[in-house]
């Protein structure tokens, strides 16, 4: 399904993002999803690897988190731990939210990537907004149910329909 089809569709986590790669293709923003794909949900912790990834994108692009988790003190709590703005209760795939936080980095849709787990959320959010978008796997060190992997696999399995 083409509204769920991610601009660059990556075979790892976030940490196996080439950050070179993007800024060859003209991207200054990158829009994190928060749960799976930063840090693992209510961990409160970021890895060292996760880490080192992002040490790396601050140097070169425009960094913000955009999170459809609703919890106040978590995410006050997560945005002091990154160092990175983050923005709550976005109802991804809802446009509001990621609008919003690209006109407040003065970045243009089309220069900015949303970065997510998420095909039905992240995905079709950021295409909505007009952003280009990474599809990721959760992170290497999170160790999801297995009913949780089969319903990804469907998930990505959609997006090539
Ligand atoms: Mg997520």
């Amino acid at each position: 399904m083409v509204f769920l089809r991610p601009t660059y569709l990556i075979d790892g986590d976030i940490t196996d993002i080439e950050l070179n790669r993007l800024k060859q293709d003209g991207i200054r923003g990158i829009i994190l999803d928060l749960d799976s794909t930063l840090i693992a949900p209510r961990s409160g912790r970021l890895t060292d690897e996760a880490a080192a990834w992002l040490t790396s994108a601050r140097a070169d692009f425009k960094l913000a988190v955009v999170s459809n988790n609703t919890k106040e003190e978590y995410l006050r709590k997560t945005a002091a731990l990154l160092a990175i703005p983050v923005f709550g209760n976005a109802a991804k795939p809802s446009r509001r939210v990621l609008l919003k936080v690209l006109d407040s980095l003065a970045l243009k849709p089309e220069e900015s990537v949303l970065v997510g787990d998420r095909p039905l959320t992240d995905i079709w959010g950021g295409k909505r907004a007009g952003m280009k978008t990474v599809l990721v796997y959760p992170l290497k060190t999170m160790n999801e149910p297995g009913w949780i992997k089969f319903f990804r696999k469907l998930e990505r399995a959609f997006i090539k329909v």
